[in-house]
């Protein structure tokens, strides 16, 4: 009788919480540094859920390092209350076989909530590199073997991974910086410090409208309509073969979140995903924002595990992971 007492009460005060959520401030965990692409998307995101959520606080907290693994790691082991969201993207489907030993399970640890878009890469170079094009830029490289510095934002990244899958295609070993984050990067390459980046166009875009970076090629099978990277080839195009790396990005909670609180984040994550301000934002630099049944928890879950299933074996037989 005792043992059902306390049965009763327990469901009536994860009721009670489900239905006053939100009643404080929300963090969406950025595993990576301030400025760059995840940022952006996660502070266009916040912003866009605010009023489905009651207008509720959203902070970003940008949790960066070991390539996007610390922050996925904060909201694997946070409490399971709704209040702490991680959004991740691609690395969450390739880590797992990219780097060994991360230290949580994707497949286990977290709540799906719903994807949030589809982010080419673009490859780009600083300015004044001596190479005005892709078949440009593969000479200079080939000329310069051994002093070409390729940034990205750490091992397990999205950058690291498409940097990788480009010196494989090209069989040639470049020196590699690693950065808490793409934005930082972004610094360096504008500033000369490194040669080259593979980066989402949500951060590259407006780098090469403004001429600041160079344009080299783009990560999608079709080549892009946005304007600023209409002219530029696809890698396939460009000669590399089956090159294709997009940067699809999800919410997540901490496992055991209650349902009742998952529904209300999805619902709000989907009219989000509606506003014409947020599509703007993002597809205005190159984003494709979800529109499919990848917005519901089971198919982001579903999408997730396929894509697990089709980058371990790309990610094996290229030889590109790292410990
Ligand atoms: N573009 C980064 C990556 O390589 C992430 C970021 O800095 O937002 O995954």
């Amino acid at each position: 009788m005792k043992k059902l007492l306390v049965v009763v009460v327990t469901a009536s005060a994860v009721w009670a919480h489900a239905d006053a959520y939100p009643s404080k401030s929300i963090s969406i965990v950025v595993p990576f540094a301030a400025g760059g692409p995840t940022d952006r998307s996660a502070r266009d995101l916040a912003e866009a859920m605010r009023k489905p959520l009651g207008g509720a606080t959203v902070l970003i907290d940008n949790a960066a390092g070991a390539g996007g693994s610390i922050g996925a790691n904060k909201v694997a082991k946070a409490s399971p209350d709704g209040y702490t969201l991680l959004l991740h993207h691609i690395s969450m489907a390739t880590m797992p076989t990219l780097v060994r030993n991360i230290p949580f399970k994707v497949e286990s640890d977290f709540e799906y909530l719903g994807m949030v878009s589809d982010v080419p890469m673009t490859l780009i170079g600083r300015p004044g590199l001596p190479a005005k094009n892709f078949k440009e830029l593969v000479s200079w490289i080939r000329q310069n073997q051994g002093k070409v510095n390729l940034g990205n934002a750490g091992v397990g990244s999205a950058s690291h991974l498409c940097g990788l899958l480009f010196q494989n295609a090209l069989q040639v070993d470049m020196t590699t910086v690693p950065y808490k984050g793409t934005g930082p990067a972004m610094t360096d390459l504008i500033g000369g410090q490194i040669d080259l980046m593979c980066d989402q166009t949500t951060n590259t875009s407006s780098h090469i409208e403004a001429k600041k970076v160079i344009g080299y090629a783009v990560t999608t099978a079709k080549p892009l309509t946005t304007p600023a990277l209409k002219d530029l080839p696809t890698m396939q195009d460009a000669g590399l073969k089956g090159f294709e790396v997009t940067v699809w990005q999800g919410l997540y909670a901490p496992k055991g979140t209650p349902p009742e609180v998952i529904a209300k984040i999805n619902t709000a994550l989907k009219l989000a995903l509606k506003d014409p301000e947020f599509i703007k934002k993002q597809e205005g630099l190159g984003a494709v924002v979800v529109n499919d049944k990848r917005v519901e928890p089971a198919e982001h879950k579903k999408f997730v595990a396929a894509e697990i299933a089709k980058w371990s074996p790309i990610v094996k037989a290229a030889g590109v992971y790292a410990d």
